[in-house]
């Protein structure tokens, strides 16, 4: 069994995005929006500003009260929009429940949203074209080309189908030609589907979802759950059985949410030169 080790790829990645801005005169600008002041996005949001710390990137987060008006939000990023020294922009999830958080992706200007969560860009990665895709499947993805996998052909596995990961994952899978089966809440015999896959890619939020009678010998397991138990973080994979049968797996943490922050950092580049682009 072999890790993919998210971590060390992470390095690797910020590295080269970092020879590449030191060299540009105009710096990319990543401006990111939170509303109220919860724990985990506070980790979060720390983690990208210390990823465009060390890049090179400008970063600069703007804090909106608990009980902000959607229209306030809406107008601050109409203005960011517009201003052509801001490369990219990122609303922080969740969101409390009167803002709609879909209206609020969409009002992202396609070429800075950097998470790839509006519609357009949703719609790009569905016809092959280029844009900016969510940041968990694209790091999946890059961390499998970095390992020198290539998915063509294989069984590929989806469990989870969210917007943000599971269906990205499975439409960027049937991109480089994996045969793909998304699975979910309601899939009947969750074992049958996941035994016969290849690869498997776990993106549910429940941990030890996914157990060793489940995978096949040497498949290649991809997880991007976090759960937090008692203070710890684990996945949706039984990691300490599941490991010793597979080819390949991802640890919790140190893996995909590694990617995860990787794939932020190489978004904002490419968001940044699609800008310059257009000019
Ligand atoms: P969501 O809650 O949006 O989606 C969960 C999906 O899992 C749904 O499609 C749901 O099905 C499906 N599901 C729930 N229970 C089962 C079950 N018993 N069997 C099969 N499918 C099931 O979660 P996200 O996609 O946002 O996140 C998934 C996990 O990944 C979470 O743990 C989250 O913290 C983590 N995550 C990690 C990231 C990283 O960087 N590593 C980034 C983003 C998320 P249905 O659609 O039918 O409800």
């Amino acid at each position: 069994m072999k890790i993919l080790d998210g971590k060390l790829i992470k390095g690797q990645i910020l590295e080269e995005l970092k020879g590449e801005v030191d060299k540009l005169t105009i710096k990319p600008n990543l401006v990111v929006i939170q509303v109220g002041d919860n724990d985990a996005s506070n980790i979060y949001i720390n983690q990208k500003r210390k990823m465009a710390e060390y890049i090179g990137y400008n970063f600069s987060l703007l804090r909106f009260p608990l009980e902000v008006s959607e229209e306030e939000i809406l107008n601050e990023i109409d203005k960011l929009n517009n201003d052509n020294s801001v490369h990219a922009i990122l609303v922080q999830m969740p969101l409390p429940g009167h803002l709609n958080a879909a209206k609020i992706q969409n009002a992202i200007a396609v070429l800075k949203d950097v998470d790839g969560l509006n519609d357009i860009n949703a719609g790009r990665l569905f016809h092959k074209k280029d844009g900016l895709f969510p940041c968990t499947p694209l790091g999946v993805m890059e961390l499998l080309k970095r390992y020198n996998i290539n998915v063509s052909g294989m069984n590929a596995v989806v469990v989870g189908r969210s917007n943000l990961v599971g269906k990205p994952m499975a439409t960027m899978l049937t991109n480089h030609d994996a045969t793909v089966t998304l699975c979910h809440s309601k899939t009947i015999d969750l074992k049958k589907h996941t035994s016969m896959a290849d690869i498997l890619v776990v993106a549910v939020g429940k941990a030890g979802l996914i157990t060793e009678d489940m995978v096949k010998e040497d498949a290649i397991v991809i997880d991007v759950g976090i759960n937090r138990v008692n203070g710890k973080l684990y996945g949706d994979v039984d990691f300490d059985n599941v490991s010793k049968k597979v080819s390949y797996i991802t640890p919790v943490p140190g893996g995909v949410g590694q990617m995860t922050v990787a794939m932020l950092a190489k978004n904002v580049l490419s968001a940044y030169k699609l800008q310059m682009r257009d000019k």
